[in-house]
């Protein structure tokens, strides 16, 4: 469009304004504003600002930036995507990341005061030590060592003893399959389990599989009390059940923006650092004996708004950055962080595939 009553170097460029409503979410004293971000690739066309998505722009601005890396839990900054996709990410790696979790419990014996199906419940929601991209999932197939990890429990408290508690690390992987014999067999044939492994899991995993914590309490006993189950565990994901999530929770906030509007100096600078419970801001020596308020951490905001309340409010405008998000991960165990979240991409990327080659 010509425009040639606006100066040259303005177009292309938004007003401030503008800028800050494109880009930030402000959140004032009672609600926050602007919470709509602006989708349409005319949006700005009368100014000669180009609002469209495209591939090269977000290769130019998508960035990855990891804050920390444990063993369970990671932080990073993911900067240049929507809210869409990095709540996209977030319920992918809720629901629909693969793990392994106890399915089928076959119980023997069980004299303990749990009854045998809400023992079966607490042993499936044990994070369990496997990696679930090295199993199948199971459909109508026989169990077999693709598909299929087996657990034994047998556990007893003596007569006259004091109680036992039963820890998870007392489940024993069986890498050769299933120790329990079916209904007998005709006369001539070989004893079936429930199981039909082919080889050892050994082979399979390269490394012994187990339980991740093995100090989560199963069951108390009793004197005399017993426990004798066998635990089948098969892979599946999140949205069929939660034993199946791989992370503890997966979330994400938007970069706070603290911003000074007016230098807040001497009495009101105290009272203002004295509000923030997670102290955001810190007091500048001027000389003199005069102070004023600054911004020390903002990215600690947790937006619980005291700032902007009482006679210092209008000073502070508190933002949030549309496209900057800091998203934390807390594994379950069964996968490193950086890794599930490697494999939500991957989940992401095939979904996308599916719609492409549908509309093609
Ligand atoms: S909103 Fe709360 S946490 Fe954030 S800067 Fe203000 S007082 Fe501190």
């Amino acid at each position: 469009m010509d425009m040639d009553d606006v100066p040259t170097q303005q177009r292309n460029k938004l007003p401030d304004h503008l800028e800050r409503q494109r880009t930030r979410v402000t959140c004032k004293a009672d609600a926050p504003t602007h919470t709509q971000g602006f989708q349409y690739s005319g949006a700005f066309a009368a100014m000669g600002v180009d609002n469209s998505v495209s591939v090269e722009k977000f290769c130019n601005s998508f960035k990855i930036k990891i804050n920390r890396l444990t063993e369970d839990d990671m932080e990073f900054d993911m900067i240049g995507v929507d809210a869409s996709i990095a709540n996209a990410f977030r319920r992918i790696l809720i629901a629909e990341v693969p793990t392994m979790a106890i399915e089928k419990v076959f119980m023997v014996d069980n004299t303990s005061v749990i009854a045998d199906e809400v023992l079966s419940h607490r042993l499936g929601l044990i994070p369990l030590d496997a990696d679930p991209r090295l199993f199948d999932h199971i459909s109508d197939d026989v169990p077999n060592e693709r598909n299929t990890i087996v657990y034994k429990l047998h556990v007893s408290c003596e007569k006259g003893s004091q109680r036992l508690t039963v820890k998870s690390g007392q489940l024993e992987w069986l890498p050769e399959g299933s120790q329990l014999l079916m209904a007998s067999a005709a006369q001539g044939e070989k004893q079936k389990t429930y199981t039909s492994f082919g080889q050892s899991q050994k082979n399979i995993s390269g490394r012994s599989i187990g339980v991740k914590y093995k100090d989560i309490t199963i069951a108390r006993l009793g004197p005399g009390q017993a426990i004798e189950l066998e635990a089948h565990a098969v892979k599946g994901v999140g949205k069929v059940h939660a034993k199946w999530s791989p992370v503890a929770t997966a979330w994400y906030r938007m970069l706070p923006e603290v911003v000074l509007l007016k230098e807040i100096k001497d009495g009101e600078a105290e009272e203002l650092v004295k509000k923030c419970p997670v102290n955001v801001f810190d007091i500048e020596d001027l000389g003199n004996g005069a102070k004023r308020a600054v911004v020390a951490r903002p990215r600690a905001c947790t937006l619980c708004r005291e700032c902007v309340m009482g006679p210092t409010g209008e000073q502070v405008e508190l933002r949030r950055v549309r496209d900057h998000f800091i998203f934390t991960i807390e594994s379950t165990g069964a996968l490193p962080p950086e890794v599930l979240f490697t494999e939500a991409v991957k989940i992401l990327e095939e979904k996308c595939e599916r719609v492409i080659s549908e509309l093609s």
